[in-house]
């Protein structure tokens, strides 16, 4: 038997995240851990409140000889996103996580962890917990469904906090001090179609196995998205043969760089030669084009033999093309004072049928006006090819052109706890500091966390001496 959770340090805090691993806490389904709060509250006398989105606040009064300390707000948020490995048995809606203890990290069996953000909670919990640390008086909120477009967050009425000093605990690199981050928007352009039956040699095109990532933090790799290499597949296949288009899918997940699309086409049947040379060349050049960033590429063509087919009309599918290829996707501007992507989109699911199609393009930038200006480029793109627009779940960048003194003390506290860097940075990604930045005016927010890795998939990992230093900090930083 390996060394348990529970035996590592800070112990409290390894308790706290131990006891979340067997709370089921997927976004939506946040009710259970939202009552082990509230119940945690009660149970040490501390006031708390659970909202109808399930956030729970939970207030701490400041310890002796911290009264007049300025009141400090610690933000983190309870849901966690739930994949498996495909041979691993488990109904996230009730079974807990199997952590474990590996050297300096906790992993999960087979599952994502929840370190992100079950750690921020669980460092939070050991500071309400406590009866022999001194702080100034806590406002400690709890928020649901960060994972899903921050809900919870967005759900919050904020006046009943007091603080303007807000610490949010959600940033996966010990060494950044987080004081911005982007906003974003998905934005939907779409169209029904005229449908048509054409005869000919039928395809099922498959470009797949492309690296992919995060279509915020890892836009600035440049690595390919399969659905704009499809459309300009489709371009050049135009130019080439007679063909038409009769399904296309591509991407499950909008905020991920499209790593697999695929098509069913139509082609004259004596133009399939060349439509498969066409194809064979794309292909070569492709994996050329991208050997460094996919060096797996992959342009599939399967000959399903001769059919008909239900298709969009020509005139339907030249402006879908157009558009596939038009559409902004990748870095669109770099920001002005660090090395770090401002503005960005990604080509993340589309759609198509015979009768109609779907081109969604989620729209990220640390600044509003940028965003705005994107949210513009891609509607009037829209109106000159008089199809739909629709954005949705837009939320705001934190912007932050100056370091603030908090900021500035917290990074000086760090380097001289630990004799390491920390610097202050801006991630191309969402926080909920955003959210609270908007609804609180004058708050003065930073995110920090430990060092965990591959969040989001069944590899993610926590450090655990990392913890140890960020819980140290931690205490440090409420006496600032
Ligand atoms: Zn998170």
């Amino acid at each position: 038997m390996g060394e348990q959770l529970t035996d590592l340090k800070p112990q409290k805090v390894f308790e706290f995240f131990s006891e979340l691993t067997r709370i089921p806490r997927g976004s939506g389904n946040e009710r259970a851990v939202s009552d082990f709060l509230v119940e945690f509250a009660s149970k040490r006398g501390l006031l708390a409140y659970q909202d109808e989105f399930n956030n729970v606040t939970i207030l701490k009064p400041a310890t002796t000889g911290m009264e007049d300390a300025e009141t400090v707000i610690m933000q983190a948020h309870m849901d966690m996103v739930c994949v498996a490995d495909d041979d691993v048995k488990i109904d996230f809606a009730k079974d807990p996580i199997e952590a474990y203890v590996d050297g300096d990290y906790v992993r999960a069996k087979g599952t994502s962890l929840g370190a992100d953000d079950g750690i921020g909670i669980a460092l939070i919990l050991a500071i309400l917990d406590s009866e022999d640390i001194s702080h100034p008086m806590i406002e400690a909120v709890f928020t649901t469904d960060e994972e899903v477009g921050l809900g919870g967050a967005n759900g919050y009425d904020v006046s009943r906090l007091k603080g303007k000093r807000f610490i949010n605990i959600d940033s996966e690199e010990e060494n950044h001090l987080v004081i911005g981050c982007a906003g974003g928007i998905r934005c939907d352009v779409l169209s029904k179609c005229k449908n048509q039956k054409v005869e000919g040699n039928i395809y099922e095109i498959t470009i797949n196995s492309l690296t992919g990532g995060h279509s915020g933090t890892e836009i600035d790799k440049g690595s390919a998205n399969a659905n704009v290499l499809m459309g300009r597949l489709f371009d050049l296949l135009m130019k080439n043969a007679e063909f038409s288009i009769g399904t296309f899918s591509g991407g499950t997940k909008e905020n991920a760089i499209c790593t697999s699309a695929s098509a069913t086409v139509v082609v004259k049947k004596k133009q399939s030669k060349s439509f498969e040379k066409c194809i064979k060349s794309f292909a070569e050049s492709m994996k050329s084009e991208y050997r460094k960033t996919d060096p797996d590429l992959n342009v599939k063509c399967k000959d399903k033999g001769k059919g008909k087919l239900e298709v969009m009309s020509t005139k339907d599918m030249s402006k879908f093309v157009a558009l596939l290829n038009l559409l902004p996707n990748g870095v669109a501007k770099m920001s002005q004072i660090s090395e770090m992507v401002e503005t960005s989109a990604n080509i993340g699911i589309v759609t198509a049928k015979p009768k109609n199609y779907n081109i969604c393009v989620s729209l990220r930038s640390n600044k509003n006006d940028s965003l705005d200006w994107m949210i513009s480029r891609v509607e009037m793109l829209a109106n000159a090819y008089n199809v739909q627009f629709a954005g949705r779940c837009r939320y705001s960048a934190w912007e932050s052109d100056e370091v603030s003194d908090f900021a500035r003390s917290a990074q000086q506290l760090y380097m001289k706890m630990f004799d390491r860097d920390i610097d202050i940075i801006t991630i191309h990604a969402g926080l909920e500091c955003a959210v609270f930045s908007k609804k609180i005016k004058g708050l003065d927010a930073i995110s920090i966390g430990p060092d965990m890795w591959d969040v989001h998939t069944t590899g993610e990992k926590l450090s655990i001496s990392s913890t140890e230093r960020e819980w140290k900090y931690l205490l440090e930083l409420l006496k600032l």
